[in-house]
C-alpha cells in the first residue's frame, strides 16, 4: 500500500495559497501534486466543463431533451442491486468494494485509488493506492468529509503503474478526467460513489453535536431514501433523526462551500455509479456509464441480487415547499418532524422520484448559494442541465 498524509502537507499551506479556486475548493487533492500546473483547466471550480469531458469519457453528453439524461447523466442502463452477502462494516452492502476487489484480484488493474482513515480519527480521510484486496477493505465505509484522493497521483506515475481504479467523488473525479491524458495509463476505469453536503472535519463535529444525541460514539452515518438521517453507534445501536427535524438554522454553515457550489451530485464523469438514492430502501442503485463500467459490473453479478428502477409520486410541490423553508432556517418541533417524515415516507417520491427530489433540492439551493456568493461566475459554472432543473422552481432573491 502506498499512503501518504494529505492534511499534514495541507496544514503547511496557508488557506488558499496553493488552492486557486480558494473557498470554493473541495481539497481533492490535485493541489498538492505537479498536476498542478493544470488546475485552471482541471478543477471543477474554476472550470466547469462537464458537457466536453462527458464527451471526451463517454463518446457522447447528455442530451437535454431526454429527462433521465439531465438527472442521472449519460448512461446505458440502471438498476437497483445490493449484495446476498454484505460486507461488514461497509457503507451500504459493500459493492464498491467488492468490485474493486475483482478488478485487482482478476489482474484488470494493478491498484486502486481508495480513502481509509487515520489510525487516531476514524472520519479522518487517508487517500492510498491499494495493492491488495485487505487494503481495499480498509477503505469500505464513508469518510464523509472532504477527501484529497488525488493527493496520490504523483504517486501512481511513480511506481509505474499502467492500470488503475480509481474510487471517487464527482469533484475528484471531473479534476482526474481532466488530467487523464498526462498520467501516463494504459487503461483507467472510474468506479464512482453520488455525493452531496460534504464538510471539513471541523463541520462534520458540528454536525454531529448537532444532530446526535451521542456524537463522541457514531461510526457511520448516511441520509436515507424513508426521509431519515440513521447513524450507527459504536455499541451497535441505531439512532434516526427525520431530515424534517434538522437544525437548519444551525447547519446551514455547516456544509463546505465547494459542495453548496457543486451540481454534480451524481458523479456524470465516472464508468460506473453506485449510490442508493434512486433505489428503494436498503437497496443500492447503479448507474452504468459506458462499456468499461458495464464491465466493472459484470464481474460481480455472482455476489448480487438485482432489480429494475422504479419511480413513484410527485416531488414537486414537496421541493418548491422546501426552498423557503431552508432558506429561512426553519426547524419544526420534533414531534411535527417524526409525523411529517412518516407521512412523507408512505405518500412521498420514492425510487428516481427519490433521486429526483434530492437533486432538485440540493440543485435549487445551491443555485441560490452561488448567486448570492458569487454572482460573477453564476452563469458559467451551473451546467446548462442544472439550470433546466432549477428553472422548474421559484426562487426567492
Ligand atoms: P463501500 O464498499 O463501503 O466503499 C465505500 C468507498 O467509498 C470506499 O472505497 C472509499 O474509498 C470511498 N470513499 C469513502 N469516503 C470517501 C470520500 N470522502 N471521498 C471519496 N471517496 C470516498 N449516495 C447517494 O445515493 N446519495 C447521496 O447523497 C450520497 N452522498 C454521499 C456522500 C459522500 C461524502 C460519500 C463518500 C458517498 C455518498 N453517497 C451517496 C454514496 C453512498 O453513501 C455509498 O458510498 C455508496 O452507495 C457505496 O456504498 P458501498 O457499501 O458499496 O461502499
Ligand atoms: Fe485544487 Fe482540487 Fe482545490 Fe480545485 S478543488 S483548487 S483542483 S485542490
Amino acid at each position: 500500500m502506498t499512503a501518504i498524509q494529505p492534511h499534514q502537507k495541507a496544514k503547511a499551506l496557508k488557506p488558499g495559497s496553493r488552492r486557486p479556486a480558494k473557498e470554493l475548493c473541495s481539497e481533492c487533492g490535485l493541489c498538492d501534486t505537479h498536476y498542478i500546473h493544470y488546475v485552471k483547466d482541471a478543477c471543477a471550480f474554476l472550470n466547469q466543463q462537464v458537457a466536453e469531458l462527458e464527451e471526451q469519457t463517454h463518446g457522447r453528453s447528455r442530451q437535454l431533451d431526454q429527462p433521465d439524461d439531465v438527472y442521472f447523466g449519460v448512461h446505458d442502463s440502471m438498476m437497483a442491486a445490493r449484495r446476498t452477502e454484505p460486507i461488514e462494516g461497509a457503507q451500504w452492502t459493500g459493492i464498491v468494494s467488492t468490485i474493486a476487489i475483482e478488478m485487482l484480484n482478476r489482474g484488470l488493474v494493478e491498484g486502486v485509488i481508495c480513502v481509509q482513515n487515520t489510525e487516531e480519527d476514524r472520519f479522518q480521510p487517508l487517500p492510498v493506492i491499494a495493492r491488495t484486496p485487505a487494503e481495499i477493505l480498509a477503505a469500505r465505509v464513508n469518510k464523509p468529509t472532504l477527501s484529497p484522493n488525488l493527493s496520490v497521483l504523483e504517486q501512481v506515475e511513480r511506481s509505474g503503474m499502467k492500470r488503475l481504479l480509481v474510487i471517487g467523488v464527482g469533484c475528484q473525479i471531473q479534476a482526474l478526467r481532466a488530467v487523464e491524458k498526462s498520467l501516463g495509463l494504459e487503461q483507467l476505469y472510474v468506479l464512482g460513489t453520488p455525493c452531496v453536503d460534504n464538510v471539513t472535519r471541523a463541520g462534520l463535529q458540528k454536525f454531529l453535536e448537532t444532530t446526535s444525541r451521542s456524537p463522541d460514539t457514531v461510526v457511520h452515518y448516511e441520509f436515507m431514501q424513508d426521509y431519515r438521517v440513521h447513524f450507527k453507534h459504536s455499541d451497535g445501536s441505531e439512532e434516526t433523526v427525520p431530515f424534517f427535524g434538522l437544525k437548519t438554522n444551525q447547519l446551514k454553515d455547516v456544509f463546505a462551500p465547494s459542495c453548496m457550489s457543486c451540481f454534480d451530485y451524481v458523479n456524470s464523469l465516472a464508468d460506473l455509479v453506485v449510490g442508493y438514492m434512486g433505489a428503494p430502501f436498503g437497496w443500492q442503485w447503479i448507474v452504468v456509464r459506458n462499456d468499461r463500467g458495464q464491465a466493472m459490473l459484470d464481474l460481480v453479478g455472482d455476489y448480487l441480487e438485482t432489480q429494475p428502477v422504479m419511480s413513484q409520486g410527485d416531488r414537486h410541490n414537496a421541493v418548491q415547499q422546501s426552498i423557503p423553508a431552508y432558506d429561512k432556517g426553519v426547524t419544526l418541533p420534533m414531534w411535527a418532524a417524526k409525523l411529517m417524515g412518516v407521512v412523507i415516507d408512505k405518500i412521498g417520491p420514492k425510487g428516481l422520484e427519490y433521486a429526483r427530489f434530492s437533486i432538485d433540492s440540493h440543485f435549487t439551493r445551491n443555485y441560490l448559494y452561488v448567486k448570492r456568493h458569487h454572482p460573477e461566475i453564476l452563469d458559467a459554472h451551473v451546467p446548462e442541465y442544472a439550470k433546466q432543473i432549477v428553472e422548474q422552481y421559484q426562487l426567492p432573491d
